[in-house]
């Protein structure tokens, strides 16, 4: 095994750390009541339905 195979598993090692991170970790933060992406207003119905929302339904289907 030479430096660059090390550096690969060393940085796979990373990103599933990150991703699971990012999947364990709860909608903790409260919604935005404006999208980041758009500064569009969300709507109250959307934020309590969706802990945590940061996009309108826009930008949300845009991003899927
Ligand atoms: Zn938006």
């Amino acid at each position: 095994m030479d430096d660059a195979d090390r550096a690969g598993i060393e940085q796979e090692r990373l990103e599933k750390a990150f991703l699971a991170k990012r999947t364990q970790t709860p909608p903790s933060r409260p919604s935005a009541t404006q999208c980041i992406e758009c500064d569009i207003a969300i709507p109250e119905k959307r934020r309590q339905y969706l802990p945590g929302v940061q996009l309108c339904v826009e930008c949300q289907t845009l991003k899927e």
